[in-house]
Protein backbone atom coordinates (compact mmCIF):
# COMPACT_ATOMS: atom_id res chain seq x y z
CA UNK A 1 0.00 0.00 0.00
CA UNK A 2 1.78 3.39 -0.35
CA UNK A 3 0.78 6.52 1.23
CA UNK A 4 -2.68 8.11 0.89
CA UNK A 5 -2.46 12.20 -0.19
CA UNK A 6 -5.22 13.45 1.51
CA UNK A 7 -6.57 16.85 1.91
CA UNK A 8 -9.60 19.04 1.63
CA UNK A 9 -10.71 22.08 0.38
CA UNK A 10 -11.78 23.85 3.81
CA UNK A 11 -10.47 23.14 7.19
CA UNK A 12 -13.77 24.08 8.71
CA UNK A 13 -15.91 21.83 7.71
CA UNK A 14 -17.35 18.40 9.11
CA UNK A 15 -17.52 14.99 8.00
CA UNK A 16 -20.57 15.52 6.24
CA UNK A 17 -21.43 14.53 2.95
CA UNK A 18 -19.32 16.88 0.31
CA UNK A 19 -20.65 15.18 -2.87
CA UNK A 20 -17.54 15.16 -5.03
CA UNK A 21 -15.53 18.29 -3.67
CA UNK A 22 -13.74 15.69 -1.93
CA UNK A 23 -9.76 15.29 -3.20
CA UNK A 24 -9.21 12.18 -1.72
CA UNK A 25 -6.94 10.39 -3.75
CA UNK A 26 -5.88 6.99 -3.00
CA UNK A 27 -2.47 5.40 -4.48
CA UNK A 28 -3.89 1.67 -3.53
CA UNK A 29 -7.24 1.19 -5.26
CA UNK A 30 -8.84 3.35 -7.84
CA UNK A 31 -11.99 4.35 -5.72
CA UNK A 32 -13.97 6.34 -7.43
CA UNK A 33 -15.53 9.35 -5.28
CA UNK A 34 -18.73 7.69 -3.35
CA UNK A 35 -21.65 9.21 -3.97
CA UNK A 36 -23.34 11.63 -1.07
CA UNK A 37 -26.17 8.79 -0.10
CA UNK A 38 -22.98 6.28 0.22
CA UNK A 39 -20.86 8.70 2.03
CA UNK A 40 -23.59 9.26 4.91
CA UNK A 41 -22.36 6.35 7.65
CA UNK A 42 -25.42 6.66 9.35
CA UNK A 43 -28.84 6.23 8.17
CA UNK A 44 -31.62 9.12 8.65
CA UNK A 45 -29.18 11.15 10.00
CA UNK A 46 -31.39 14.51 8.81
CA UNK A 47 -33.10 16.14 12.30
CA UNK A 48 -36.63 16.48 12.50
CA UNK A 49 -37.70 20.04 12.81
CA UNK A 50 -38.53 19.47 17.00
CA UNK A 51 -34.84 18.34 17.26
CA UNK A 52 -33.15 20.89 15.77
CA UNK A 53 -35.36 23.52 17.87
CA UNK A 54 -34.48 21.86 21.08
CA UNK A 55 -30.78 22.18 19.98
CA UNK A 56 -28.54 24.56 21.60
CA UNK A 57 -27.14 27.64 18.88
CA UNK A 58 -25.19 30.40 19.32
CA UNK A 59 -27.67 32.94 20.11
CA UNK A 60 -29.15 30.38 22.76
CA UNK A 61 -26.10 30.10 24.45
CA UNK A 62 -25.23 34.28 24.23
CA UNK A 63 -29.73 34.85 25.70
CA UNK A 64 -29.35 32.01 28.80
CA UNK A 65 -25.63 31.73 29.85
CA UNK A 66 -24.42 35.44 28.43
CA UNK A 67 -24.17 36.65 32.14
CA UNK A 68 -22.08 35.34 34.97
CA UNK A 69 -25.20 34.47 37.06
CA UNK A 70 -27.01 32.71 34.14
CA UNK A 71 -23.53 30.99 33.97
CA UNK A 72 -23.65 30.06 37.85
CA UNK A 73 -27.23 28.62 37.95
CA UNK A 74 -27.10 26.86 35.14
CA UNK A 75 -23.91 24.99 35.99
CA UNK A 76 -25.38 24.48 39.21
CA UNK A 77 -28.70 22.95 37.22
CA UNK A 78 -26.29 20.44 35.41
CA UNK A 79 -24.33 19.44 38.77
CA UNK A 80 -21.32 20.81 37.52
CA UNK A 81 -20.44 22.91 40.36
CA UNK A 82 -21.75 22.04 44.32
CA UNK A 83 -25.10 23.69 45.41
CA UNK A 84 -24.26 23.19 48.72
CA UNK A 85 -21.49 22.60 51.39
CA UNK A 86 -21.13 21.25 54.76
CA UNK A 87 -18.71 21.98 57.30
CA UNK A 88 -17.61 18.98 58.43
CA UNK A 89 -16.47 20.26 61.65
CA UNK A 90 -19.60 22.20 62.63
CA UNK A 91 -22.03 19.82 60.76
CA UNK A 92 -23.98 22.83 59.50
CA UNK A 93 -24.71 24.38 55.96
CA UNK A 94 -22.00 26.55 54.88
CA UNK A 95 -22.93 29.98 53.78
CA UNK A 96 -21.64 30.70 49.46
CA UNK A 97 -20.50 34.27 49.02
CA UNK A 98 -19.15 35.89 45.79
CA UNK A 99 -17.12 38.86 46.96
CA UNK A 100 -13.77 36.91 47.59
CA UNK A 101 -14.10 34.60 44.04
CA UNK A 102 -14.64 36.20 40.66
CA UNK A 103 -16.37 32.82 39.34
CA UNK A 104 -18.68 30.65 41.23
CA UNK A 105 -18.47 32.00 44.38
CA UNK A 106 -16.84 30.01 48.11
CA UNK A 107 -18.56 28.05 50.63
CA UNK A 108 -17.89 29.51 54.22
CA UNK A 109 -18.44 28.69 57.48
CA UNK A 110 -19.91 31.39 59.76
CA UNK A 111 -19.21 29.41 62.94
CA UNK A 112 -15.86 30.20 64.39
CA UNK A 113 -12.99 27.85 63.85
CA UNK A 114 -9.80 27.94 64.94
CA UNK A 115 -7.77 30.26 63.25
CA UNK A 116 -10.01 32.15 60.76
CA UNK A 117 -13.15 31.63 59.19
CA UNK A 118 -13.24 28.51 57.05
CA UNK A 119 -13.39 29.28 53.54
CA UNK A 120 -13.29 26.98 50.26
CA UNK A 121 -13.62 28.12 46.89
CA UNK A 122 -17.03 26.45 45.21
CA UNK A 123 -15.39 25.77 42.11
CA UNK A 124 -12.07 23.29 43.91
CA UNK A 125 -12.32 19.98 41.90
CA UNK A 126 -14.61 21.36 39.29
CA UNK A 127 -14.35 22.73 35.71
CA UNK A 128 -14.37 26.34 36.75
CA UNK A 129 -11.33 25.28 39.38
CA UNK A 130 -8.92 28.84 38.93
CA UNK A 131 -9.95 29.74 35.37
CA UNK A 132 -8.71 32.66 33.85
CA UNK A 133 -11.21 33.58 31.59
CA UNK A 134 -15.32 34.86 32.39
CA UNK A 135 -18.07 32.52 33.59
CA UNK A 136 -20.17 32.25 30.02
CA UNK A 137 -16.85 32.19 27.91
CA UNK A 138 -16.09 28.79 29.79
CA UNK A 139 -19.75 27.59 28.03
CA UNK A 140 -19.15 29.86 24.98
CA UNK A 141 -15.76 27.74 24.55
CA UNK A 142 -17.68 24.93 25.25
CA UNK A 143 -20.24 25.15 22.59
CA UNK A 144 -17.38 26.12 20.35
CA UNK A 145 -15.72 23.00 20.66
CA UNK A 146 -18.63 20.95 20.21
CA UNK A 147 -19.55 23.02 17.38
CA UNK A 148 -16.29 22.25 15.94
CA UNK A 149 -15.58 25.77 15.75
CA UNK A 150 -12.04 26.73 14.12
CA UNK A 151 -9.75 28.75 16.13
CA UNK A 152 -10.81 31.96 13.83
CA UNK A 153 -15.07 31.55 13.68
CA UNK A 154 -14.26 31.16 17.98
CA UNK A 155 -12.20 34.61 18.22
CA UNK A 156 -14.63 36.12 16.01
CA UNK A 157 -17.96 34.71 17.80
CA UNK A 158 -17.26 35.21 21.29
CA UNK A 159 -19.70 37.69 22.62
CA UNK A 160 -17.92 38.42 26.21
CA UNK A 161 -17.99 42.05 26.93
CA UNK A 162 -14.59 41.73 27.36
CA UNK A 163 -12.18 44.10 25.60
CA UNK A 164 -9.74 41.64 24.59
CA UNK A 165 -9.93 38.91 22.25
CA UNK A 166 -9.81 35.27 22.98
CA UNK A 167 -5.98 34.04 22.45
CA UNK A 168 -5.68 31.19 20.33
CA UNK A 169 -3.42 29.64 23.27
CA UNK A 170 -6.46 30.09 25.54
CA UNK A 171 -8.71 28.55 23.00
CA UNK A 172 -6.49 25.63 22.49
CA UNK A 173 -6.22 24.89 26.58
CA UNK A 174 -9.61 24.94 26.68
CA UNK A 175 -10.18 22.57 23.46
CA UNK A 176 -7.84 20.39 24.85
CA UNK A 177 -9.52 20.10 28.28
CA UNK A 178 -12.81 19.32 26.62
CA UNK A 179 -10.96 17.10 24.18
CA UNK A 180 -8.95 15.38 26.70
CA UNK A 181 -12.16 14.83 28.82
CA UNK A 182 -14.14 13.25 25.53
CA UNK A 183 -11.54 10.63 24.47
CA UNK A 184 -11.74 9.70 28.29
CA UNK A 185 -15.37 9.22 28.43
CA UNK A 186 -15.06 7.33 24.96
CA UNK A 187 -12.63 5.15 26.04
CA UNK A 188 -14.54 3.98 29.05
CA UNK A 189 -17.75 3.71 26.71
CA UNK A 190 -16.05 1.45 24.82
CA UNK A 191 -14.24 -0.70 27.10
CA UNK A 192 -17.68 -1.23 28.41
CA UNK A 193 -19.00 -2.48 25.49
CA UNK A 194 -16.71 -4.87 24.65
CA UNK A 195 -15.24 -7.14 21.81
CA UNK A 196 -17.43 -6.78 18.51
CA UNK A 197 -18.02 -9.98 16.12
CA UNK A 198 -17.97 -13.20 17.53
CA UNK A 199 -19.12 -16.83 15.84
CA UNK A 200 -21.03 -16.30 12.71
CA UNK A 201 -20.60 -12.42 12.96
CA UNK A 202 -18.62 -10.58 9.84
CA UNK A 203 -15.78 -7.88 10.38
CA UNK A 204 -14.74 -5.79 7.76
CA UNK A 205 -11.13 -4.22 8.56
CA UNK A 206 -9.68 -1.54 6.62
CA UNK A 207 -6.32 0.19 7.33
CA UNK A 208 -4.57 3.88 5.74
CA UNK A 209 -1.89 5.27 6.07
CA UNK A 210 -1.93 9.11 7.55
CA UNK A 211 0.63 11.33 7.46
CA UNK A 212 0.54 15.35 8.45
CA UNK A 213 1.59 17.86 5.57
CA UNK A 214 4.86 18.69 6.76
CA UNK A 215 6.04 14.96 7.63
CA UNK A 216 5.20 14.67 4.14
CA UNK A 217 7.41 17.42 2.79
CA UNK A 218 10.12 16.46 4.89
CA UNK A 219 9.55 12.44 3.97
CA UNK A 220 8.52 11.07 7.06
CA UNK A 221 5.83 8.21 6.42
CA UNK A 222 2.56 8.71 8.48
CA UNK A 223 0.59 6.58 10.99
CA UNK A 224 -1.40 3.76 9.67
CA UNK A 225 -4.59 3.80 11.31
CA UNK A 226 -6.70 0.60 11.52
CA UNK A 227 -10.51 0.71 11.80
CA UNK A 228 -12.66 -2.36 12.21
CA UNK A 229 -16.49 -2.53 11.94
CA UNK A 230 -18.76 -5.62 12.36
CA UNK A 231 -21.50 -5.63 9.28
CA UNK A 232 -24.59 -4.37 10.14
CA UNK A 233 -23.11 -2.80 13.51
CA UNK A 234 -22.39 0.31 13.67
CA UNK A 235 -20.14 0.20 16.40
CA UNK A 236 -16.69 1.29 15.09
CA UNK A 237 -13.69 0.72 15.94
CA UNK A 238 -10.25 2.20 14.98
CA UNK A 239 -6.93 2.16 16.23
CA UNK A 240 -3.43 4.21 15.42
CA UNK A 241 -1.06 1.71 14.91
CA UNK A 242 2.61 2.51 17.04
CA UNK A 243 4.26 1.85 14.38
CA UNK A 244 4.44 3.13 10.26
CA UNK A 245 4.98 0.01 8.63
CA UNK A 246 1.86 -2.85 8.71
CA UNK A 247 3.04 -5.71 9.93
CA UNK A 248 1.68 -9.18 11.45
CA UNK A 249 3.23 -8.20 14.89
CA UNK A 250 1.45 -4.74 14.99
CA UNK A 251 -1.74 -5.69 13.51
CA UNK A 252 -3.01 -8.91 15.84
CA UNK A 253 -2.75 -7.81 19.34
CA UNK A 254 -4.83 -4.29 17.85
CA UNK A 255 -7.54 -6.96 16.07
CA UNK A 256 -7.60 -8.82 19.04
CA UNK A 257 -8.16 -6.51 21.37
CA UNK A 258 -11.32 -5.75 19.31
CA UNK A 259 -12.73 -8.48 17.67
CA UNK A 260 -13.89 -11.89 18.71
CA UNK A 261 -12.53 -15.07 18.27
CA UNK A 262 -14.27 -17.01 15.78
CA UNK A 263 -15.53 -13.90 13.57
CA UNK A 264 -15.15 -13.86 9.86
CA UNK A 265 -12.57 -11.12 9.19
CA UNK A 266 -12.43 -9.65 5.75
CA UNK A 267 -9.51 -7.62 4.58
CA UNK A 268 -7.74 -6.04 1.65
CA UNK A 269 -5.12 -8.71 -0.25
CA UNK A 270 -2.27 -7.08 1.90
CA UNK A 271 -0.39 -10.13 3.24
CA UNK A 272 0.05 -8.29 6.80
CA UNK A 273 -3.20 -9.80 7.54
CA UNK A 274 -2.38 -13.53 6.35
CA UNK A 275 -1.68 -14.15 10.79
CA UNK A 276 -5.54 -13.80 11.08
CA UNK A 277 -6.28 -17.55 10.15
CA UNK A 278 -4.02 -18.78 12.18
CA UNK A 279 -5.22 -17.01 15.45
CA UNK A 280 -8.56 -17.47 15.86
CA UNK A 281 -10.02 -16.19 12.99
CA UNK A 282 -12.21 -17.38 9.60
CA UNK A 283 -10.11 -14.99 7.14
CA UNK A 284 -11.34 -13.62 3.92
CA UNK A 285 -9.80 -11.43 1.56
CA UNK A 286 -11.22 -9.29 -0.98
CA UNK A 287 -9.88 -6.61 -3.17
CA UNK A 288 -11.53 -3.95 -5.04
CA UNK A 289 -12.44 -5.72 -8.11
CA UNK A 290 -14.32 -8.22 -5.89
CA UNK A 291 -16.60 -5.03 -5.25
CA UNK A 292 -17.58 -5.10 -8.53
CA UNK A 293 -17.47 -9.17 -9.32
CA UNK A 294 -21.01 -10.33 -9.59
CA UNK A 295 -19.86 -13.61 -8.64
CA UNK A 296 -19.04 -12.48 -5.11
CA UNK A 297 -22.67 -12.63 -3.19
CA UNK A 298 -24.47 -9.52 -3.50
CA UNK A 299 -25.03 -9.20 0.00
CA UNK A 300 -21.16 -9.47 0.88
CA UNK A 301 -20.33 -6.95 -1.63
CA UNK A 302 -22.65 -4.82 -0.34
CA UNK A 303 -21.31 -4.68 2.91
CA UNK A 304 -17.71 -4.24 2.33
CA UNK A 305 -18.93 -0.88 -0.05
CA UNK A 306 -20.71 0.19 2.78
CA UNK A 307 -17.85 -0.42 5.38
CA UNK A 308 -15.40 0.87 2.63
CA UNK A 309 -17.48 4.21 2.59
CA UNK A 310 -17.65 4.98 6.26
CA UNK A 311 -13.67 4.39 5.95
CA UNK A 312 -14.00 7.30 4.16
CA UNK A 313 -15.25 9.51 6.03
CA UNK A 314 -12.78 8.58 8.87
CA UNK A 315 -10.34 9.38 6.69
CA UNK A 316 -12.12 12.35 5.50
CA UNK A 317 -11.96 13.45 9.59
CA UNK A 318 -8.82 12.45 10.68
CA UNK A 319 -6.49 14.46 7.25
CA UNK A 320 -8.49 17.65 7.93
CA UNK A 321 -6.03 20.54 6.84
CA UNK A 322 -7.01 21.52 10.95
CA UNK A 323 -5.37 18.87 12.32
CA UNK A 324 -2.16 19.07 10.58
CA UNK A 325 -1.05 21.88 13.25
CA UNK A 326 -2.70 19.96 15.86
CA UNK A 327 -0.61 19.23 18.41
CA UNK A 328 -3.12 16.47 19.68
CA UNK A 329 -1.89 12.86 18.73
CA UNK A 330 -3.73 10.46 16.28
CA UNK A 331 -5.12 8.67 19.24
CA UNK A 332 -7.01 11.25 20.91
CA UNK A 333 -8.08 12.44 17.60
CA UNK A 334 -9.80 8.73 16.56
CA UNK A 335 -11.68 8.82 19.98
CA UNK A 336 -12.77 12.23 19.67
CA UNK A 337 -13.95 11.38 16.00
CA UNK A 338 -15.45 8.28 17.14
CA UNK A 339 -17.32 10.55 20.21
CA UNK A 340 -18.59 13.33 17.64
CA UNK A 341 -19.94 10.58 14.80
CA UNK A 342 -22.04 8.67 17.80
CA UNK A 343 -23.31 12.07 19.06
CA UNK A 344 -24.58 12.67 15.69
CA UNK A 345 -25.62 9.21 14.96
CA UNK A 346 -27.76 9.05 17.84
CA UNK A 347 -29.14 12.32 17.11
CA UNK A 348 -28.13 14.51 20.41
CA UNK A 349 -27.41 17.96 21.09
CA UNK A 350 -23.13 18.30 20.77
CA UNK A 351 -23.53 20.80 23.31
CA UNK A 352 -25.66 18.77 25.26
CA UNK A 353 -23.13 15.93 24.95
CA UNK A 354 -20.69 17.63 26.10
CA UNK A 355 -21.65 18.65 29.66
CA UNK A 356 -22.56 14.96 30.26
CA UNK A 357 -18.94 14.23 29.01
CA UNK A 358 -17.40 16.87 31.77
CA UNK A 359 -19.56 15.99 34.77
CA UNK A 360 -18.67 12.38 34.50
CA UNK A 361 -14.78 13.38 33.70
CA UNK A 362 -15.03 14.67 37.34
CA UNK A 363 -17.10 13.28 38.88
CA UNK A 364 -14.72 9.97 38.02
CA UNK A 365 -11.26 11.30 38.00
CA UNK A 366 -11.22 13.74 41.07
CA UNK A 367 -11.31 13.40 44.30
CA UNK A 368 -15.21 14.55 46.13
CA UNK A 369 -15.37 17.95 47.21
CA UNK A 370 -15.07 16.90 50.89
CA UNK A 371 -11.10 18.04 51.54
CA UNK A 372 -10.74 21.90 51.98
CA UNK A 373 -7.89 24.61 53.00
CA UNK A 374 -8.21 27.05 55.80
CA UNK A 375 -7.22 30.04 54.68
ZN1 LIG B 1 -17.54 25.46 60.55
Amino acid sequence: MEESQLSTTSGAEDDDPQPSTSNITEDDDSESSSSSAEDEPMAKRHLTVEEVRGMWNLVKVYRQLGTREQAIAFAEDRGMIPRTKMCQHHKKEMKIIYSTNKTVGSFVCNKSHRRAKFRVSRAKGTLFDNIKILMPQVFYLMYAYAQKYSYDETIREDFSEREQCLSTSTISNWFNQYREAVVKYQKHQQSMKGHIGGMGKVVQVHASQFSKRKNKESGTRGLWILGMIEDGNEDLRLEACTSNILSAEVLLPLIKKHVAEGTTIITDTSQAYDCLGDNGYIHRKMNHSDENNHTVGEKVRAQRIQSHSQWCAVKRFLSKDSYSNNSSNMDDLIYEYLWRREVKMKREDPFEELIHVINHSYKNHNPPLFFATVE
